[in-house]
């Protein structure tokens, strides 16, 4: 394979040429090289090709700007080489942009083979417990899949499809507006070339019926909300020998009573009573896959935080797991009886005027706003 030749010199234009020279050098070269004109000249078809890529970089001020800054080393999805590409979508892109102007020659026949299924979205709901811990779910999907009675063809068993006579089975149609002249899609069969006379009355001729089809999805542990998983070829089914879609399971995390997610951490909120803070204390904190026994340190105040090491959501990547986050409230009684009133005030006589009341600068409710808003 020789290398490439510079876009600019295939156009036989300067590098600062303007658009509309671009355009204009673009248009005279290849009417010269069309396949309608030059039909069976290999060289010919690969100039044109050449060309029409060439064009189809230069034409795009950002590709223009990568080519200049690059050439045909840019990065993946620029140079998509001539080679290997269906001469059909160059003419088409030809005409996109000056038309049909070769009227009148045979029209190319285009060779659509069926209609490929389209990709189909489930939105999957998980408890958060699931989405940390990983399952196997079982879903039902409503999904159109080839029509049992034709076969997908849409025809009515005994008959088939017929050329389309809008089109005359080309698939586009020519609309002529003066010296100008564009394709497009013909609007009877939609492009496929084929209308069918006798529908099969099962799928009214669509090819496709809705069918629920069960599938398992397999979530591993700690996936995101928002995550997608892909089960190639659970789509739609595809006609005419085309390839069936895919399905898309959107997972979506329900919101937990208890747990609030922030990456791998785990946060939760958890009361003590005023004597436990002051005096410490053996508590047992709810885990997202059970509980655990916390030790809650002497003199803990309104808002402290502990990290339970592991117990939070483990990485998709990796043998990593998150910590969970308690933060600490120190629960202050409402109502009290009598005896507990003397208890307190006793306690307040004691203490005097050891805690003079602070201004804190950095409140409960202020450290928690990070996580729970
Ligand atoms: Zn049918
Ligand atoms: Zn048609």
């Amino acid at each position: 394979m020789t290398a490439k030749r510079d876009y600019y010199e295939v156009l036989g234009v300067s590098r600062s040429a303007t658009q509309d020279a671009l355009k204009k050098s673009y248009r005279r070269l290849a009417m010269k090289y069309h396949p309608d004109k030059n039909s069976d000249d290999e060289d010919a078809t690969e100039m044109f090709k050449e060309l029409t890529e060439a064009f189809q970089i230069l034409s795009d001020p950002n590709k223009r700007a990568r080519y200049d800054r690059f050439g045909h080393a840019a990065p993946d999805d620029f140079g998509m080489g001539a080679a290997g590409v269906d001469i059909s979508s160059m003419t088409d892109f030809f005409e996109s942009i000056f038309g049909s102007v070769f009227g009148g020659g045979a029209p190319r026949r285009r060779r659509r083979r069926g209609r490929p299924g389209r990709d189909l979205q489930y939105d999957l709901e998980l408890e958060l417990e699931d989405a940390v811990s990983g399952v196997q779910v079982d879903i039902t999907v409503p999904r159109p899949v080839r029509c049992k009675t034709c076969e997908g063809s849409g025809a009515a068993p005994g008959s088939g499809p017929t050329r389309c006579s809008q089109c005359d089975g080309v698939g586009s149609v020519r609309l002529q507006q003066g010296i100008f002249a564009v394709s497009t899609t013909c609007p009877v069969c939609h492009g496929s070339g084929e209308t069918i006379h006798d529908k099969c009355s099962e799928c009214a001729g669509q090819g496709l019926t809705v069918q629920e089809e069960e599938f398992s999805v397999s979530i591993p542990a700690g996936i995101e909300d928002g995550a997608v998983k892909i089960i190639p070829g659970g789509g739609e089914h595809g006609r005419g020998g085309a390839p069936d879609g895919d399905l898309h399971v959107m997972v979506r995390v329900k919101r937990h009573e208890t747990f609030l997610r922030r990456g791998q951490e785990l946060h939760c909120v958890v009361s003590i009573s005023y004597p436990q803070a002051v005096l410490g204390a053996e508590i047992e904190v709810p885990t997202i896959k059970s509980s655990a026994i916390m030790k809650v340190k002497p003199g803990t105040e309104n808002g402290q935080t502990y990290r339970l090491k592991g117990k939070g959501v483990p990485s998709l990547r990796g043998s990593y797991v998150g910590d969970q986050l308690i933060h600490i409230e120190v629960e202050v009684p409402k109502k009290l009886t009598e005896r507990q009133r003397e208890l307190v005030e006793e306690l307040g006589r004691e203490l005097g005027g050891a805690t003079s009341p602070q201004a804190r600068s950095h409140s409960f409710i202020e450290r928690l706003k990070d996580f729970f808003d």
